[in-house]
């Protein structure tokens, strides 16, 4: 019998339930079982990849092509649970089965309301995971406890420990609890009341994981244990991970948290933990041996989330080279003030991410340049290899207005140009390439060498590729193409075998780095940069 897991949030946004989530999935993956996890998402969208990364931060692809949100993101790297559509539901989603069931007739005769026939579907969807080799399934409940949205989602979690029994269910509430100044206290009153909303709905939480900057002493524990009507060994501790998110699962480890999931649960098959090669990697974080730093311009650096998967890839990449990496955060648009150029060329990396839209391209080309010109290493991710194109296609061939026809329908030169399969396409949702493609590479190229081999897959999120009709005149500029699609048709890879380290790439290697299994470019772009600042000794 799979065993469920209700991960749910209170008292503010943003506080790492998709971190704890992943922690708890890869603590019990460590004790030697099978877990799968999964995120449901209360906003009406039926996938996060028509919003701007300033609402909602990074889109994060999975294999199937499935556009989700960037908690999953955390599960990959954290766990070996294998992701697919089944594992980002939304209100959207929801009710869009819904909506076509009934047009189908699937509920002649009823009125369709969301109890039962929403929270039915969620618990559908919910238990499209449950299979017998699968000894936990974590599902982690996007939004804030009192969010008229999440009601639904709640409801059905609710029933759900009804439909399988209270003993294969466990609800774990991560609250806030924050430190007052002033007072020089931490305040339980925001979990109290958090916890006091789920007990409203029917939800009695068998787990509080408290949030906090300081430590809670035990009458903490006391009064939250009596307020929220659970055990004192059931209020666990999660303090900020100032240094790195990956010591949050060895905290929950030291707080016993893995080993209260396992009694409550009876998970009899749970082993003893072994997470050496955890330990290798906070190991590594802690004692670097070089430091470098990195450049990543984009037009949505502001935003902390937006290119999650990419600073995490770059930690990875540090990881591997025993290096810690310094990122420096730069908005595209300011790369045309001078002390943005001047501080580009003092970088040992830049980094250029995909992204959507006319805003800040001028600047992405001109950080292409300056990394070429200056034998600065040089990773382009999508509209950044595209933007790699557009630069070497403008300074070196001489095409002044090279353009993507994203930007610039008219140009004279469309170096970049919307792929054909494309061009009938009108609806905006889920229809751009994407997912896991091949990819041929060449052999002998740069990137041939990093992953060691030439047949790779990786995924893809885009509409435009790399003009087939310009590639001749490219090639005979210098421009090295280092991976195609099997056919030989698309771009995949890019290189300039005149700079030190120059590799763009029109999918997103990004999505599948994970902090024990580095992303092989991420590794070679790093120790490029090692190379860029220490010189070759450093190696
Ligand atoms: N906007 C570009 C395209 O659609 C690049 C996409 C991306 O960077 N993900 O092809």
């Amino acid at each position: 019998m799979t065993k469920h897991i209700f991960v749910t949030g209170g008292v503010v946004s943003s506080l790492g339930k998709g971190l704890t989530s992943a922690s708890i999935g890869m603590l019990l993956e460590s004790r030697g079982l099978s877990v799968r996890m999964q995120k449901l998402d209360p906003y009406i969208n039926v996938d996060p990849g028509t919003m701007s990364p300033y609402q909602h931060g990074e889109v994060y692809v999975l294999d199937d092509g499935s556009e989700t949100d960037l908690d999953l993101g955390h599960y990959e790297r954290f766990t070996r649970s294998p992701l697919s559509r089944d594992s980002n539901w939304t209100t959207g989603q929801i009710y869009q089965r819904v909506i076509e069931k009934e047009r189908h007739g699937g509920y002649l005769g009823q009125t369709v309301q969301v109890i039962p026939h929403i929270t039915n579907e969620i618990k559908k969807c919910i238990m499209r995971l449950a299979s017998p080799d699968v000894d936990v399934i974590i599902t982690e409940i996007g939004g804030t406890v009192g969010d008229i949205e999440s009601l639904p989602f709640l409801e059905a979690i609710r029933q759900f420990s009804q439909d399988v029994g209270k003993e294969n269910c466990l609800y774990i509430h991560l609250t806030l609890v924050p430190f007052l100044k002033a007072a020089r206290e931490l305040k339980t009153k925001p979990t109290q009341h958090s916890v006091g909303q789920l007990r409203q709905i029917g939800i009695q939480p068998d787990i509080v994981v408290c949030r906090t900057e300081q430590k809670l002493s035990k009458e903490d524990c006391d009064k939250i244990s009596l307020f929220c009507n659970v055990p004192s060994n059931c209020v666990i501790e999660e303090m900020d991970a100032d240094f790195s998110i990956y010591e949050v699962p060895l905290a929950l480890m030291n707080n016993k948290l893995d080993e209260l999931i396992v009694q409550k649960l009876g998970l009899t098959k749970a082993g003893q933990s072994d997470l050496t090669s955890w330990q290798e990697i906070l190991q590594r974080l802690r004692h670097p041996e070089h430091e470098i730093t990195v450049a990543v311009v984009g037009k949505y650096a502001k935003h902390k989330d937006a290119y999650k998967s990419i600073y995490e890839a770059l930690v990875h990449g540090g990881i591997a080279n025993r290096t810690s990496v310094r990122v420096i955060r730069i908005q595209s648009e300011d790369v045309d003030r001078e002390e943005t150029r001047q501080l580009l060329k003092t970088v040992n990396g830049i980094l250029l991410p995909g992204g959507f839209g006319e805003r800040g391209v001028e600047g992405k080309i001109e950080a292409v340049q300056i990394a070429r010109e200056n034998n600065i290493p040089f990773f382009g991710i999508c509209l950044g290899m595209q933007c790699a194109v557009i630069e070497f296609g403008r300074n070196i061939l001489g095409l002044a207005d090279a353009n993507s026809t994203e930007f610039d329908k008219d140009s004279s030169d469309p170096v970049i140009c919307l792929m054909d399969e494309q061009r009938s396409i009108v609806d905006m949702g889920g229809t751009m390439r994407l997912g896991s493609q091949p990819t041929t590479l060449v052999a002998g190229s740069k990137a041939a060498e990093a992953y060691g081999t030439t047949g790779i897959a990786e995924r893809h999120r885009h509409r435009y590729e790399f003009n087939y009709q310009y590639r001749d005149q490219f090639v005979a500029g210098g421009l090295s193409i280092a991976g195609t699609s099997p056919d030989g048709k698309l771009v995949e890879v890019i290189e300039l075998n005149s700079h030190p380290w120059f590799i763009a790439v029109q999918y997103h290697p990004e999505f599948k780095s994970q902090p024990t299994h580095p992303h092989p470019l991420f590794r070679g772009f790093v120790a490029a940069a090692v190379e860029k600042r220490y010189g070759s000794s450093a190696k």
